[in-house]
């Protein structure tokens, strides 16, 4: 058993993390050849590693998946009159402004109208929209919502807080455009053909206040505590150019691998270990998706080729699987809850790893509701590895899921989720900086040889 334990080494996990992070494979979003590349790349180690295909002899589950190339960052300027006179700001790929990862290609100039945070609520009698008429014009959308999770509505709230639900309300009111107010990669967003869409940096983003009689933060802060909508025209006008080609052909998959128990009968009980292989992909520029997420995907990773070449006994099976099409609306996890290769009675828990790599502590979420399947992980820390632990309550805040752990949660399956507490490197998230060298390979070690041992005692109990 030691042996196992002593093989998973931070020198693999570097090694694997440079692999998923490689140019070649563009970042792994959902529905490119690049995402399908390094789910090879996991097929060929789990095979090399002695695991067996958990689809019914299949190592995927494949399912459709548009995308949307970016082949350039684009442009974004902004136009500021002086009375007869004006001059156009260009703005800064990637310092100071994203394109799109949905965009449609082409390019628009309108007026720019700020709507606050982009909401259209009529049961919360709330409508960002109500006074302003938007058609043809691009309109400038806060992100989130304006309660915290404390107000009593936050649910009903959180349900308007996606950046999917933003378009989408900004395309059915008549808008051309849209520019969030946040620097963000984010592919979630559907395409459609007819809008273009770009997020301007916070700190660039009181130009567009120049020479109006409003204060943004003010604004916002007006907004959250009357809750009453405050949209108006800034009186510019904006141009976004998007360079883009919309793939209606593409594919994605979830990789599932399976280590079977020795016993007859528990073997029939399953564990769960996931973490999505995809990332933001390429917007404007190549996005490794280093944390987020082959951290996740490498602990996987290298906790089944611990276990498989160890050859140690588990009684009850493991299914580990790299999940799909997270970034693009949390796919992959909703394909296997209810396309589930074993019966959900008979899984005994789930675990999610979503950005489990920066850090010197280990936490386990979840595990305080769970004492039963906590106690092996304590256990395991106290003999061997002697670090920091926490442990939460499983909880789910309500509103739309955010974490596959919670479409996991929500189909009713046991669900904890692996975290590293304590980060000692900066966090890129969602930027070009989540670099290899931004993930610390020897809290990866430890949280694999962690789950090495709780898992044998899982497996084994
Ligand atoms: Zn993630």
């Amino acid at each position: 058993m030691m042996e196992g334990f002593h093989s998973i080494s931070s020198n693999d996990i570097q090694s694997y993390m440079e692999i998923l992070c490689q140019p070649e494979w563009e970042g792994r979003r959902a529905g490119t050849p690049g995402y399908l590349a390094a789910a090879q790349f996991v097929v060929d180690s789990f095979t090399a590693w002695g695991l067996q295909p958990a689809n019914h002899g299949l190592w995927y589950q494949t399912f459709d998946h548009e995308w949307t190339e970016i082949k350039d960052a684009g442009q974004l300027s902004i136009k500021f009159a002086f009375g007869k006179d004006s001059i156009s700001k260009q703005y800064n790929f990637p310092s100071e402004f994203f394109p799109g990862s949905s965009s449609a290609n082409g390019t628009i100039s309108a007026p720019a109208i700020w709507v606050g945070f982009g909401i259209t609520a009529p049961e919360l009698n709330y409508d960002d929209y109500q006074k302003v008429d938007v058609k043809g014009k691009i309109v400038v959308v806060e992100t989130e919502i304006p309660v915290n999770a404390k107000h009593p509505d936050f649910a009903v709230w959180a349900v308007h807080s996606s950046t999917v639900s933003k378009c989408k309300n900004a395309i059915n009111h008549g808008a051309v455009g849209l520019i969030f107010v946040d620097k963000l990669a984010n592919p979630s967003i559907p395409y459609h053909p007819n809008f273009i869409y770009c997020y301007l940096k916070k700190s660039m983003v009181n130009d567009l206040f120049v020479g109006t009689k409003f204060n943004r933060n003010d604004l916002i802060e007006h907004i959250k505590t009357t809750l009453q909508p405050q949209s108006f025209s800034l009186g510019k006008e904006i141009t976004i150019t998007a360079h883009t080609q919309h793939h209606l052909d593409g594919k994605c998959c979830n990789v599932v691998g399976l280590l079977e128990g020795s016993d007859s009968v528990l073997k029939n009980e399953i564990i769960i270990l996931g973490a999505h292989l995809d990332g933001v992909g390429n917007a404007g520029a190549f996005f490794p998706g280093a944390l987020d997420n082959a951290s996740g995907s490498v602990d996987v990773m290298t906790i089944a080729q611990g276990l498989a070449q160890s050859k140690v006994d588990l009684k009850r099976s493991i299914l580990f699987i790299l999940l799909g099409a997270e970034e693009t609306g949390l796919r992959g996890s909703t394909y296997y809850v209810t396309h589930p290769i074993f019966p959900p009675e008979k899984v005994v828990c789930m675990f999610n790893f979503d950005m489990v790599g920066n850090g010197k502590g280990l936490g386990l979420w979840g595990g305080t509701s769970f004492p039963e399947i906590l106690k092996h992980f304590q256990e395991a820390n106290e003999k061997y590895i002697h670090r920091p632990m926490q442990s939460w309550e499983y909880s789910d805040a309500g509103g739309r899921p955010r974490t596959d752990g919670m479409i996991f949660g929500r189909a009713g399956y046991t669900t904890l989720a692996a975290t590293v507490t304590d980060r000692v490197k900066p966090v890129f998230y969602h930027d070009i900086g989540d670099t290899p060298d931004m993930v610390v390979p020897e809290i990866m070690e430890d949280i694999c040889r962690w789950f090495y041992l709780a898992l044998i005692g899982m497996a084994n109990e």
